[in-house]
C-alpha cells in the first residue's frame, strides 16, 4: 500500500520545504509532490530536469460570438463582475460587446440570459504543471499563473498524477510538500493522506497557525505529528508548543535547532543533508526515523528497526 505523507505549515518561513528536501534525500522508492502551487520552490532544492510539461486548464472564460450578437446589452446587466464591456466604432457608430477575460469568472450567467446564444466558453490556461526527474526521485510540481484561481483543483491534479505514477512504478511512498494556510489548496493537499506532519516554530503566529492546522487535520481524520523547527529561538514558546501537543496527544517527532546552514544549503540549491552531515542533521534523521515509526504497520516494526540502524549508520 502506498503511504502518503504531507508536510504542512500555516505560513511560509517555517522551513517546511527545506525539511521536505531533506526527507526527499532520506526516503527511498518515493514520488515527490510540490503542492505549494502558488509559490512552488521544492524544485529549486531538488534540481533535476523537466521530462513532461502540460498546460493547466483551471477555468473557462466567456466569449461573445459577434456574428450572433445583436448588441442588446442584456448580458452586461447580469454580469456581477463587470466583465462585459462595450466599445463603439466611431466611424461606423456600431457598438460591440466583448468580455474582459481578466474580470470574467466563468460563472455562465451571461450565457443563460442571452436570447441569441451569442456567448460561448473557451478553456482558460491558468498555469503549467510538470514532471521532473531529480536525483532524489520523480517530482510532480506546477506553476500557477499570477492571480490565477483554482489552486485546489491544480493540487488535486498533481496528487492524482503522483498517485498514478506511484502505482505504475511500484513506489511505496508519496511525499507531499503541502500548500500553506488552511484554505482550499491545503485541504486538497491533505485529504486522503496517511499522515500529516505540521512544521511549526516558536513564534506567536506560527503557534496560532499550528493550532488551526491541527483542527483541520482532525476534521479530516488524518493522523498528525509536529516538528518544532528552530526550537531554540524562543524556549518559552517552544514549551507552549510542547504543552499543546501533550494536551492534544500529538507526538513531537523532532525539535530542530536554528542553523544558518539551512539558508546556505538553499543558496547552494541542495537539500540540507546533501550540504552537510553536521549541524542539525541528527535532528533531521531523528525526525525521519520517528516519522517512519508513525506510518508503519505494526507487523513491519522489525524491518523498521533495521532501517533505523541503517539510517544511523549513514549519519556516522
Ligand atoms: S445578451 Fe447576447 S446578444 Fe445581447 S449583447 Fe449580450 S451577447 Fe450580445
Ligand atoms: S461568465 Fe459570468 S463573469 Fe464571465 S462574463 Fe459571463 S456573467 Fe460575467
Amino acid at each position: 500500500m502506498i503511504k502518503e505523507i504531507v508536510v504542512i505549515s500555516g505560513k511560509g518561513g517555517t522551513g517546511k520545504t527545506s525539511l521536505v528536501g531533506s526527507l526527499a534525500y532520506l526516503a527511498e522508492n518515493k514520488i515527490l509532490v510540490d503542492c505549494d502551487v502558488d509559490a512552488a520552490d521544492l524544485h529549486l532544492i531538488l534540481g533535476g530536469k523537466i521530462s513532461s510539461s502540460k498546460n493547466f486548464i483551471g477555468s473557462k472564460k466567456a466569449e461573445i460570438l459577434l456574428d450572433n450578437c445583436n448588441s442588446c446589452g442584456i448580458c452586461t446587466e447580469y454580469c456581477r463582475f463587470d466583465a462585459i464591456k462595450e466599445k463603439t466604432d466611431t466611424s461606423s457608430n456600431i457598438t460591440q460587446f466583448y468580455v474582459d477575460e481578466y474580470s470574467c469568472e466563468g460563472c455562465g450567467v451571461c450565457a443563460k440570459f442571452c436570447l441569441d446564444e451569442a456567448i460561448t466558453f473557451k478553456d482558460h490556461i491558468s498555469g503549467k504543471w510538470f514532471i521532473s526527474d531529480t536525483k532524489y526521485g520523480t517530482l510532480v510540481h506546477a506553476k500557477l499563473g499570477i492571480a490565477e484561481a483554482n489552486s485546489g483543483k491544480l493540487v488535486s491534479l498533481l496528487r492524482k498524477t503522483a498517485h498514478d505514477l506511484a502505482v505504475k512504478n511500484n513506489n511505496e511512498m508519496i511525499l507531499i510538500d503541502g500548500s500553506p494556510g488552511i484554505g482550499c489548496p491545503v485541504i486538497a493537499s491533505l485529504t486522503g493522506v496517511n499522515y500529516a506532519l505540521i512544521v511549526t516554530e516558536p513564534t506567536v503566529s506560527a503557534i496560532h497557525d499550528m493550532e488551526r492546522l491541527f483542527e483541520l487535520t482532525q476534521h479530516f481524520g488524518v493522523k498528525t505529528g509536529i516538528c518544532i523547527n528552530k526550537f531554540d529561538i524562543n524556549l518559552k514558546l517552544c514549551d507552549t508548543i510542547e504543552k499543546f501537543s501533550q494536551s492534544k496527544n500529538i507526538k513531537v517527532l523532532s525539535r530542530i535547532p536554528y542553523d544558518i546552514g539551512v539558508t546556505k544549503a538553499q543558496i547552494e540549491g541542495v537539500p540540507y543533508l546533501e550540504y552537510t552531515k553536521n549541524g542539525i542533521s541528527k535532528s533531521i534523521y531523528e525526525l525521519w526515523d520517528n516519522l517512519k515509526q508513525e506510518i508503519i504497520e505494526p507487523n513491519n516494526k522489525t524491518n523498521m528497526e533495521n532501517n533505523k540502524l541503517i539510517q544511523l549508520d549513514k549519519l556516522h
